[in-house]
C-alpha cells in the first residue's frame, strides 16, 4: 500500500513555499520522496524551506519568481524540465488575500487579487500541462478554499478567486485526461499569516470552532493526507474534483 503513495522519483514545482501552506507541503511532498522546487518571489525566502528539506533528507531546488509574471513562469518550467527531465506534481498554492466592502474595494486591488490567485494559477497549470501531456503523467493540485462553498463579506475578489479555481480545475481536467489528472484542496481556516488578524480575533475563533466538528483551527499538517493522496499514483481515477478539508466547517450550521 505504501507504493500507492510513493512520490520516489516524481520531481514536483510548489508555488508561494517561503512560509505557510507551501512550505509544510513542500516538505510533506519530499518526505514522501519527490524531488520539490520550491518558489516564491525571491531565493532567500525559500532558503530555509529548502535547508529543512535537505536536513530531513530530501531533494530540494529553489525557483525564485513572481507567479504573475508569464515570461518567468515559461522560463522557469523550461529550466525544471531541462535540469531534473521532467516535471510531474504542480502545486498551484501561491495566494494573497485583501480584505476591504466592495464599495471600498479599488479595481486595482480587485486585479491584483485574481491575477496572483486564478490567473497565475491558469498560466502554470497551461505551461506544466504541455510538460505532463508529452511525458504522458501529471497531477496538478490547485489551492481552492471553503471561500469556493461560502461567500464572506469583505473578501470578494478573494472568494470569486477561488471559485474560479473550482472552474479552471474541472475544465483542465477534462481536456487533460486520462494520464494527467487535475485535482483542487479547498481548506477551511488553517493557522498561517494569512489570516493573523483572524487568529487574534476571539469572537471568530469562537464561531470558527462552535462551528467545526473539529472544535479548532487546521493546522498546515492536516492537508498532508489530502496533499500526498491527489499528488501519488493513488489518485489516478480521481480528477476535476474540489476536495474539501475543514474541520466540517461547510457541512456543519452550529
Ligand atoms: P501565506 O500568506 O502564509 O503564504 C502565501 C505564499 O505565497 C507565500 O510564500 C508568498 O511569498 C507566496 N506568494 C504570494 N504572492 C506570490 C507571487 N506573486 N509569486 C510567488 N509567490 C507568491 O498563505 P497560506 O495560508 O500559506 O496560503 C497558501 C494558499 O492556500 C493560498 O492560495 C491561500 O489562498 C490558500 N488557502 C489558505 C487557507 C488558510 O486558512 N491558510 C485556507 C484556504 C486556502
Amino acid at each position: 500500500m505504501s507504493e500507492l503513495f510513493s512520490l520516489k522519483g516524481r520531481v514536483a514545482l510548489i508555488t508561494g513555499a517561503s512560509r505557510g501552506l507551501g512550505r509544510s507541503m513542500a516538505k510533506t511532498l519530499a518526505a514522501q520522496g519527490a524531488l520539490v522546487v520550491v518558489n516564491a518571489r525571491k531565493a532567500a525566502d525559500l532558503q530555509a524551506t529548502a535547508d529543512e528539506i535537505r536536513a530531513a533528507g530530501g531533494k530540494a531546488g529553489i525557483a525564485a519568481f513572481d507567479v504573475t509574471d508569464e515570461a518567468a513562469v515559461i522560463k522557469a518550467i523550461n529550466y525544471i524540465v531541462e535540469e531534473h527531465g521532467r516535471l510531474d506534481i504542480l502545486v498551484n498554492n501561491a495566494g494573497i488575500m485583501h480584505r476591504q466592502l466592495i464599495v471600498e474595494t479599488k479595481t486595482e486591488d480587485w486585479k491584483r487579487i485574481i491575477d496572483t490567485n486564478l490567473n497565475a494559477s491558469f498560466v502554470m497549470a497551461r505551461e506544466a500541462a504541455k510538460v505532463m501531456l508529452k511525458q504522458r503523467y501529471g497531477r496538478i493540485i490547485n489551492l481552492s478554499s471553503v471561500m469556493a462553498i461560502l461567500g464572506r463579506a469583505s473578501v470578494a475578489a478573494y472568494v470569486a478567486s477561488k471559485h474560479g479555481i473550482v472552474g479552471l480545475t474541472k475544465t483542465l481536467a477534462a481536456e487533460i485526461g486520462p494520464h494527467v489528472t487535475v485535482n483542487a484542496i479547498a481548506p477551511g481556516y488553517i493557522r498561517t499569516e494569512i489570516n493573523t488578524v483572524l487568529q487574534q480575533n476571539k469572537e471568530f475563533t469562537a464561531m470558527l470552532e462552535g462551528r467545526t466538528a473539529a472544535h479548532r483551527w487546521g493546522e498546515a499538517r492536516d492537508l498532508d493526507g489530502m496533499l500526498v493522496l491527489l499528488a501519488s499514483d493513488a489518485s489516478s481515477y480521481i480528477t476535476g474534483q474540489t476536495m474539501v478539508v475543514d474541520g466540517g466547517l461547510t457541512t456543519i450550521l452550529a
